[in-house]
């Protein structure tokens, strides 16, 4: 009961940011009593501070109490198939320090760890902020996530972490709580609290990157399905006929627009029209010469919008979400990505389906991935509060 009773009074208090204890009891219809021994709780670790006497209402003026944004910290860490972005933020996702590096994380973990922990002792230093001050470590993986087996990645997706466990790896080295959850599924939540889709409560989030992943919000949680493999939209076949995809079917969506499939198609067409420009190295340079109005890029921006576009008129029929965001480098393209995605989702889609929902780029940089992971952190604490109040935490 006490554990319920703190919960509430905790989320109602990080949400409103200032609140007296009547509007605690108000809000709760709790006695005030039991009010103000939890806000006793709160004020003795730090969470809660005593700031200034509010507006009387009759009687004595009260004390307005304040949440303490700056507690304790969260690390929340990107792992993308080829780099690596971690971020220091803290109790309200704001970022206080970052770090951010291409690394062989699909092909080679043992590098990976060693350079995930360098990372969080290079934005830990950078923050100025002891690691004892820590209240989790979340981390963005590129590959399903079974919540029964969290720290596991799956081996069709990523076979060279077949025998690594990279919850029980980061807790080992840095003995705090690790949550980890799919890139896309962050992407999504990072958007529900703090980017586009602050206002939804159904919402698709599609990152485009080397490989192509949703995240599903359904009323305002993470939909994972039974075995974390929801949202796999890069896993679903728009061509029977199409190339052989890594996971053993053919024609999924990765296959067209993943960020290989694409920067060889680049080299194609370039080499097809007889141009001596060299091929982009990269999405980012392919997004920018679009951008400039080099002709060949922006055509294969079309192109990519059409084929994310099939995927996501079959997205709509099925979910009807209120918004799709569409993250990753190619995001970045905007209205030149979007207006292929309209225009084949217009022929593809149930017209229902298609009047309420939103189509549209992210609302957040480069780093959205990465505060999505310390939102899960975030989340994880403001759902079972104990995770704030642990009494001893131990330095590395
Ligand atoms: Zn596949």
């Amino acid at each position: 009961m006490r554990a319920q009773h703190t919960r509430l009074i905790l989320n109602l208090l990080w949400e409103h940011q200032e609140l007296s204890r009547a509007d605690l009891a108000r809000r709760t219809s709790l006695s005030r009593s039991t009010v103000s021994a939890i806000v006793s709780d709160l004020l003795s670790k730090g969470l809660a501070k005593e700031a200034h006497a509010g507006v009387s209402s009759g009687g004595r003026r009260p004390i307005i109490l304040e949440f303490q944004d700056q507690s304790s910290f969260i690390v929340g860490i990107e792992l993308g198939a080829t780099h690596i972005s971690c971020v220091l933020t803290d109790l309200r996702c704001n970022g206080r320090a970052s770090w951010s590096a291409p690394a062989p994380v699909r092909d080679e973990p043992e590098v990976a760890l060693r350079m995930m922990a360098m990372a969080v002792r290079s934005v830990l230093e950078a923050g100025g902020v002891q690691p004892f001050q820590v209240l989790g470590v979340g981390v963005a993986v590129p590959s399903p996530v079974d919540e029964e087996r969290p720290g596991e990645l799956l081996p069709l997706i990523v076979p060279k972490w077949k025998d690594y466990n990279i919850a029980t790896h980061l807790e080992e080295s840095f003995n705090r709580p690790v949550f980890v959850d799919n890139d896309a599924n962050l992407g999504a939540l990072a958007e529900l609290w703090w980017g586009a889709g602050t206002s939804a409560k159904d919402l698709a989030y599609i990152k485009v990157a080397t490989g192509v992943g949703a995240g599903l919000i359904i009323n305002g949680r993470i939909f994972r399905g039974s075995g974390g493999i929801a949202g796999e939209i890069g896993h679903t076949s728009i061509d029977p006929n199409g190339p052989q995809c890594i996971c053993g079917l053919k024609g999924c969506l990765t296959t067209f627009i993943g960020t290989p499939a694409l920067l060889e198609r680049a080299k194609n067409k370039l080499r097809a029209s007889g141009s001596n420009r060299l091929p982009p190295a990269s999405i980012d340079e392919l997004v920018n010469a679009a951008l400039d109005g080099d002709l060949v890029s922006v055509e294969l921006i079309h192109y990519a919008g059409d084929k994310l576009g099939v995927g996501i008129a079959n997205l709509l029929n099925l979910l009807n979400p209120e918004m799709v965001v569409l993250g990753g480098g190619i995001a970045r393209a905007g209205d030149l990505l979007l207006d292929g995605v309209r225009t084949t989702i217009g022929g593809l889609s149930l017209p229902e389906s298609i009047v309420n929902t939103q189509i549209r780029t992210t609302g957040l940089n480069e780093w959205g991935i990465a505060v999505g992971a310390a939102t899960l952190v975030l989340q994880g604490a403001l759902d079972t509060p104990a995770l704030f109040l642990t009494e001893s935490r131990e330095a590395l």
